[in-house]
């Protein structure tokens, strides 16, 4: 068993970004892969859209960013993870050898993988004409006759990307009907360059070397497309949100775990980063620019999480974890006003670094430090603000809204009456 303040389940180009950062961070760490490191991208032959690297391939990318991660000292294993549970401020990472980890955060990047038709030809081919993304090798494809199989939003806003190499580009579904959103259908199949093949299937796919056509059934016969790729987009399972068994954590119907702007789940402390997220693209670029994010923000909910420990040790391990995810940092120069005697009380104000002072009618009462907290009186009795607070040096707060706050009270009695007793004592 081993402890962390983070725990990263994936080692593709999220997982790897969230290591070096939390390497570079100095955060313990570790990173684990159930295959290997480099996730989807290794299955990719050209690279062309990820900045600073005009052509390259997926393998030399990801072995690229898994040499940088670990000139920085990231840390890895190669185990697959089987479950994770909440288990107080602490999230329980269990593998499927059985052994057990605990962190204080965890960054979901297990990315996920296309549905495959499952047809010959369809793994010979791969790389070779076969294609699970249009945004990826369409460009790969100029002047060529292609063929997009599915029949969902995906497939048709792909097979729209595809157009614009494409010589011909034929739709294949298995059925008459198409998924897709109305206004995606018009604009692909009002195109003359786009010709539907429904209701049919892919049977074969074949070529010598590369692929040269696939063979459809159509109305119980067999027929033969000539062509030189074929995009299948018949569906992506997203990885990830089957690790959680004991809590729900909140994913779309598509299975992708949805995350706020910072990443954040609706677990406290649990993240989500590049294709397993609920997002528009999947993409290296969107998955890096996730896992820059979630870790980041994930080092500052660690150090919120220490100074609510800290603050309020009375509290059990589910308080602290959700108070520490409803806390915002919030910093001051020195003299700057925090909050004004007189103002509606909205906030509850925790001293992370630096001095405050409290002002009452234009006289300094005390000063606050790493901590101590204010703000409380004014939550408790619904009044405004009774004093000014400055800034003495430069100062970070923590900052809880109001529903937070109560949400605290609420859930530890303890916490409640340490806080009343502080209210009881303040000199106005
Ligand atoms: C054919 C193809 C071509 C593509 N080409 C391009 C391209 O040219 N440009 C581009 O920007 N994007 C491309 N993409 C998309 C790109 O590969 C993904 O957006 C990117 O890999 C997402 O990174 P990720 O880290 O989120 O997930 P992934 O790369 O999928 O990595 C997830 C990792 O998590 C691991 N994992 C999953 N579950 C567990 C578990 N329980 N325990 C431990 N490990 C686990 C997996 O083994 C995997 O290594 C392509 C995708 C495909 C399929």
């Amino acid at each position: 068993m081993a402890e962390f303040d983070v725990v990263i389940i994936g080692g593709g180009p999220a997982g790897l970004t969230a290591a070096l950062y939390a390497a570079r961070a100095n955060m313990s760490h570790m990173l684990f892969d159930q295959k290997g490191l480099g996730g989807e991208i290794m299955n990719t032959d050209l690279v062309e859209d990820y900045p600073g690297f005009a052509t390259t391939t997926g393998r030399d990318l990801a072995e690229k960013m898994a040499e940088h991660a670990e000139k920085f000292g990231m840390k890895h294993e190669l185990k697959g993870v089987k479950k994770i549970a909440t288990d107080g401020d602490r999230k329980r990472i269990e593998m499927v050898d059985g052994t057990v980890h605990y962190a204080l955060a965890v960054v979901i990047a297990a990315g996920g993988e296309p549905v495959k038709l499952g047809v010959p030809g369809e793994k010979e081919f791969y790389g070779k004409g076969v294609s699970y993304c249009a945004v990826c090798d369409g460009a790969f494809f100029k002047g060529s006759d292609l063929a997009v199989v599915g029949g969902g939003d995906s497939a048709v806003q792909e097979g729209l990307f595809l157009t614009r190499f494409a010589k011909k580009l034929h739709v294949v579904h298995r059925r008459s009907e198409f998924r897709a959103q109305a206004i995606l259908q018009d604009r692909l199949f009002t195109m003359d360059k786009v010709e539907k093949v429904t209701p049919a299937t892919v049977k074969e796919i074949g070529g010598e070397n590369v692929v040269q056509w696939i063979d459809v059934v159509q109305d119980g016969t067999t027929r033969r497309i000539p062509l030189d790729g074929v995009f299948i987009f018949v569906g992506f399972t997203p990885l990830g949100r089957e690790l959680f068994t004991d809590e729900h954590i909140e994913h779309d119907e598509g299975g992708y775990i949805i995350t706020d702007q910072n990443m954040r789940t609706n677990i406290p402390g649990v993240y989500a980063a590049g294709d397993c997220r609920a997002q528009l693209f999947r993409q290296v670029t969107t998955a890096v620019g996730d896992a820059t994010t979630a870790i980041l923000h994930a080092e500052r909910y660690i150090e919120e999480l220490r100074h609510a420990k800290k603050t309020f040790p009375m509290a059990s391990g589910e308080v602290i974890a959700e108070t520490a995810s409803a806390m915002e940092v919030v910093r001051f120069q020195p003299g700057a006003t925090i909050v004004k005697e007189g103002d509606p009380t909205d906030r509850f104000y925790l001293v992370a670094k630096g001095d405050v002072e409290v002002v009452h009618q234009g006289k300094v009462l005390k000063s606050l430090r790493s901590g101590e907290y204010f703000g409380e009186v004014g939550l408790l009795t619904g009044a405004p603000r009774n004093a000014t607070v400055r800034a003495k040096t430069s100062v970070e707060l923590l900052a809880m809204d109001k529903a937070a706050f109560d949400r605290m009270l609420k859930q530890s009695a303890e916490t409640r009456d340490a806080i009343a007793s502080v209210a009881a004592t303040r000199d106005v």
